[in-house]
């Protein structure tokens, strides 16, 4: 969840995102089906590749719905890494499917199959509109980082829809039907590459990695600023999932009564929700550092000297 969302929004935002949804579900259906009846490699490329996007909005409404699930004594993290398994499954699977496209294409390349280019032009004439459409809806937002990798996403779908309009109009004039093989290529890639990206970022919240657009160094220097913190060791920052960060460390602090390290670590767990977004936190206070010998494995053996136990 981001720090910050109210709960009026974050409901408005899962039913934008069960809208997005279905719309998209039914046109990737119907793109399917039409470049099945119509022999286009093109357009059962593009029905792919709107799939992922389905996935993408499914994985992004369940991870909303995640958070509300409580965690209960056989799962103390609640179930936040279970929108990263399916994307990962996902992302392998769509990987799979853009391959046989490929393989599709080179058996295409010495046969005479001729799509029917008025299906493959009207179909994805209506993918180019809604993708457009859409888009611009959302131009006002486009400082939101989120809002804008969006607006730039369904930009390239109605560019990528467009081109297999494109396709229709050369293979209708010239009859050259190599195109919508070629075309099928590279939308593949497309395809690829944001499996890429969604296997790549699942791979790093599963290898306990820093979350993407958290920097370790300003996170340690945002921590050291407090006037009482002596000394920040055995840090660790990871994601549950991709909205959710944890962190946990040692805070040497100065002599503090009990009392005083509760204000403290009020004021630093608001700035870390504030400033980077990291909403699960576990603080460890020592007067005098700990000792390698008691301090976490992990790092005994760690390549940065910040990490390690001092
Ligand atoms: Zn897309
Ligand atoms: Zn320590």
């Amino acid at each position: 969840m981001n720090p910050g969302i109210t709960q009026d929004s974050e409901g408005s935002i899962s039913r934008r995102l069960k809208v997005g949804i279905v719309l998209n579900l039914l046109f990737a259906l119907t793109e399917l089906a039409a470049g099945l009846a119509a022999e286009s490699l093109a357009l059962i490329g593009d029905a792919w590749h709107n799939f992922s996007d389905v996935i993408g909005l499914i994985i992004s409404w369940v991870a909303l719905r995640q958070v509300e699930r409580p965690a209960n004594e056989r799962k103390t993290f609640g179930y936040h890494r279970a929108s990263i398994l399916a994307a990962l499954a996902n992302g392998i699977a769509l990987i799979g499917i853009t391959l046989w496209i490929f393989y599709a294409a080179i058996n295409r390349l010495g046969s005479t199959v001729v799509p029917d280019a008025p299906v493959m032009m009207a179909v994805a004439g209506i993918g180019f509109l809604m993708n457009v459409g859409v888009a611009l809806s959302l131009r006002r937002g486009t400082r939101d980082l989120n809002i804008r990798s969006a607006f730039l996403h369904l930009l390239s779908d109605g560019f990528v829809s467009l081109g297999v309009v494109a396709a229709g109009v050369i293979i209708l004039l010239s009859g050259w039907s190599l195109i919508d093989p070629l075309l099928s290529c590279v939308i593949g890639l497309l395809v690829l590459a944001g499996c890429w990206d969604i296997v790549a970022e699942t791979v790093n919240v599963l290898m306990e990695g820093v979350p993407r657009g958290v920097q370790v160094d300003r996170l340690l220097g945002a921590v050291r600023s407090f006037p009482e913190v002596e000394d920040v060791h055995d840090l660790h920052v990871w994601s549950l999932s991709s909205h959710v960060y944890a962190m946990s460390c040692h805070l040497q602090v100065t002599d503090l009564q009990a009392s005083q390290g509760n204000r403290l670590l009020d004021r630093i767990n608001q700035m870390l929700k504030e400033r980077f977004g990291i909403a699960h936190t576990t603080f460890q206070l020592e007067a005098e550092a700990c000792t390698l010998e008691q301090a976490c494995v992990l790092n005994a053996k760690g390549p940065a000297a910040v990490l390690q136990p001092h």
